[in-house]
């Protein structure tokens, strides 16, 4: 490191939904040169933090005139759509949301493509969840149902279980049992003491079985029932039990309905012999944010529809489903499009929209007017939320070209001009 260098302490690293805070990055010439204790999934996340600063397709060049231009093209739709890519601060997602209800569209954003069904089973049936800290104090027998943190969550197992000793776990490792749940090629992780394989055909046979077990009656065959009372019997053995699954969906196996539904109500019924609770990993860039921005200002997490003037829930008829009806004919996309889940971006084609985020200018999605920002955390200061919904505060470690959070909140105002002088 050069004299020239600065380090800037306790950055957060949104990479994934772990939300490490524990990021040095070490600046130098304008470039981020290190981010120590970042895990490789982080160290592509940081990058070296350079960034376009262009607006391109608007009419002038001068950015109040381009936000004019794109109040009035989102004004002249019939039904717009506001959707919230990752990598924003939960501020710029807020003043997103404020937008779409000033436009009375349609906002969404990527937990209806990748994660609905942990959200809907949760909606339905309440959830036993538990912070990071909690699990990391307490959980004595972890449970990773086909899920290995270790590809798409790296730290989770070093930052918060099994590895760190806890208040309830002095010993760390050593006081935890890890248990791995296979369901065909998603595997858990590749250390655990006990390892329980299926086919992804048995797993709803498999959790039926064991919801009946928690309830005293037995359900299928013997082989399946055999280990069914195995896990059944360390989980209601131990004294803090917690399941660790993966909420995001990959494109190949979609996440199937009853596994959320299962774990939800498995670690429900914990609690009436023991403690626990469910721990569901989600991907970077503040998605939780996103869901808990559109709770907050709406009460919905996603897919919800301003055009009566009023918030309402259409979870059943989200971005997805709406492109492909072409029921949406302008689309203001916030946040970074490389981030974009590919169906969205496949299904964004020949819809006119308008990009704003971190490197629109370079983004392989046909925006008519597009606009570059910061990351949130690396060039947006603000707020954003852990996987467990826990919001930390981040510090801009580098100066970002625009803040996405004024931009829109600008954006606003033209449109309330606009709307005034109608
Ligand atoms: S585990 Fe996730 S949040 Fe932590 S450094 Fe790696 S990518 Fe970043």
């Amino acid at each position: 490191m050069s004299g020239s260098a600065r380090i800037v302490e306790n950055a957060v690293c949104l990479g994934c939904g772990c939300a490490c805070d524990d990021i040095a990055v070490v600046i130098e010439g304008g470039r981020i040169v290190e981010a120590r204790n970042a895990c490789p999934l982080g160290l592509r996340w940081f990058g070296d933090g350079s960034l376009p600063g262009a607006v391109l397709g608007g009419r002038s060049a001068a950015i109040e005139d381009v936000i004019g231009e794109i109040a009035e093209l989102l004004r002249s739709a019939r039904s717009p759509l506001v959707y919230l890519a990752p990598d924003l601060t939960s501020e710029a997602q807020r003043a997103a949301v404020a937008v779409a209800d000033q436009l009375h569209a349609f906002v969404d954003g990527v937990t209806s493509a990748t994660a609905p069904e942990g959200i809907l089973a949760a909606q339905r049936r309440g959830r036993a969840s538990a912070t990071l800290g909690e699990i990391r104090n307490r959980a004595d027998v972890l449970v990773f149902w086909a899920v290995d943190p270790a590809l798409s969550y790296p730290r989770f197992q070093s930052r918060y279980a099994p590895n760190p000793r806890g208040v309830h776990v002095p010993n760390g490792r050593a006081d935890r049992t890890v248990i791995a749940v296979d369901v065909g090629t998603q595997r858990g992780p590749d250390d655990a003491d006990v390892r329980i394989q299926m086919t992804p055909e048995e797993e709803q046979l498999f959790l039926a079985s064991l919801r009946a077990y928690q309830a005293g009656r037995t359900l299928g065959g013997a082989p399946i029932v055999a280990r069914v009372i195995d896990l059944a019997t360390r989980l209601n053995r131990a004294k803090y039990a917690v399941i660790v699954t993966d909420a995001e969906s990959a494109p190949s196996s979609p996440a199937p309905t009853m596994r959320a539904d299962s774990l939800i109500a498995l670690t429900q019924s914990l609690n009436a012999t023991t403690r626990g609770s469910l721990c569901t990993l989600r991907a970077g860039g503040n998605r939780n944010g996103a869901d808990m921005v559109l709770t907050w200002q709406t009460g919905f997490p996603m897919a919800v529809d301003f055009s009566r003037g009023a918030p309402k829930y259409t979870p059943e008829d989200a971005t997805l489903a709406r492109l492909a009806r072409g029921a949406i004919d302008a689309v203001l996309l916030v946040g970074a499009t490389a981030a974009l889940p590919s169906a969205v971006a496949s299904a964004l084609l020949g819809v006119r929209t308008i990009a704003i985020g971190p490197r629109a200018s370079e983004s392989a999605i046909d925006a008519s007017i597009r606009i570059d920002t910061g990351v949130a955390s690396i060039h947006e200061s603000g707020i954003a939320f852990r996987t467990d919904d826990i919001p930390l505060p981040l510090h801009a470690v580098l100066p970002t070209p625009r803040d996405t959070a004024s931009l829109l909140k600008a954006l606003g105002t033209a449109i309330a001009v606009q709307q005034g002088a109608a």
